[in-house]
């Protein structure tokens, strides 16, 4: 028989050792990332404002440079009010291929250090370096050496955050930006979220942060002083996330098998469309790309979202889920043109159409790493 009381201290000791266990979770974010590698690759373009993104009139930025963002300039704002903010604003046209291979080569440098590599985009990536390949016990340092060699190889900057898990890392990197880092130690996590506005959290969008306003929920601590009820009525699943981050307490893994949950394109058009029968020429081929692309890696779907985004930037989408998967293209085709007959008539222009295929299955669909289809 085992004596209890023996073995007790011992199991408290063992209790204790596995709960003090602290991940050391690496956020790496290329900065201005698009702008800096035009830039890096046409001399003229340094020093100056450049957005990455398409100057004609229903262009956006996807992009802008530091010179460009003193004057007001961010992601997804439209290029006509882009050029009003900042006249002597230069637009260059993206290059997709050219990201996605520097994109390959911070993978790669990444990886000398952990296999544990959850990227976000194409110059962000979440890396766990607890058990780290090279068997560095100091975090700081594994950031000082990925962005030294970040630098060396490919000419940019990055920017990184260390903490012990994925949400205080994310908010670490943005605040030394551009080429800092920053650490969040476990004593500094609670005072630094409680000191944080909300607006500024990872997961809470411009709609979130608006809602939190109206009920009071400015900062960190704010919302700390919400109970977990009251932030699952209001927020519904993400309320558990809103509580626990508000503690600097995150316990999601690194996922470096991140799960593809869909295939979308979409585009957005030279002219505003008023017909169903324009709109249905446009349809066709985001239709084609979509189903390409899955038939490729033997992805099925069952559920089709047909996006519009009107002229006045608002936003409408229609959903069916089927009982079995999506078979053909022609099926695919049928279902997203019957979601667009319902959006007709309209009284404004339609600037977006856009299709996804999601509740997926197939094996592909899970080794699927892609982040996005860019279209
Ligand atoms: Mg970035």
């Amino acid at each position: 028989m085992i004596n209890l009381y023996e073995t007790g201290p011992f199991l408290r000791l063992t209790a204790k050792r596995h709960t003090a266990i602290l991940r050391k979770i690496i956020h790496v974010d290329m900065d201005a990332f698009f702008a800096s590698v035009e830039q890096r690759d046409n001399p003229d373009l340094r020093g100056k404002p450049v957005a990455v993104g398409g100057s004609a009139a229903r262009g956006v930025v996807a992009a802008a440079s530091y010179e460009a963002r003193k004057f007001g300039l961010r992601s997804a704002m439209p290029s006509i009010t882009a050029k009003r903010k900042c006249p002597d604003l230069i637009f260059v046209p993206p290059r997709f291929d050219v990201y996605r291979a520097v994109s390959q080569q911070i993978h790669a440098i990444f990886a000398e250090h952990t296999a544990l590599i959850e990227p976000l985009s194409l110059d962000e990536a979440y890396l766990d370096v607890t058990d780290n390949l090279q068997g560095i016990p100091v975090a700081t340092t594994i950031a000082e050496m990925i962005r030294a060699k970040i630098k060396r190889e490919t000419g940019l900057t990055a920017s990184a955050g260390i903490s012990y898990n994925k949400f205080l890392a994310k908010m670490a990197s943005g605040q030394n930006k551009p080429n800092g880092q920053f650490v969040i130690t476990p004593k500094m996590g609670p005072a630094f979220v409680e000191a944080l506005p909300v607006r500024k959290f990872h997961g809470v969008g411009p709609a979130t942060a608006a809602k939190m306003a109206r009920l009071g929920i400015e900062t960190g601590a704010d919302l700390r002083g919400q109970n977990l009820a009251f932030l699952k009525e209001r927020f519904g699943k993400a309320g558990p996330y809103y509580y626990w981050i508000a503690r600097g307490i995150d316990e999601r893994p690194v996922r470096a098998d991140r799960v593809r949950k869909s295939v979308g394109a979409e585009d957005t058009f030279a002219a505003d469309i008023f017909d169903l029968e324009s709109a249905r020429n446009e349809l066709a081929p985001l239709v084609g790309k979509v189903w390409r692309y899955c038939a490729e890696r033997s992805i099925q779907g069952r559920t089709v979202t047909l996006k519009v985004k009107f002229a006045d930037f608002q936003q409408i989408t229609r959903s069916r889920t089927i009982g079995a998967v999506v078979a053909a293209e022609t099926d695919l085709a049928t279902v997203a043109g019957t979601l667009l007959e319902q959006v007709f008539p309209v009284s404004k222009g339609i600037r977006l159409l856009g299709v996804t295929l999601s509740n997926l299955s197939g094996s592909a669909a899970e080794a699927d790493r892609q982040m996005s289809l860019v279209i």
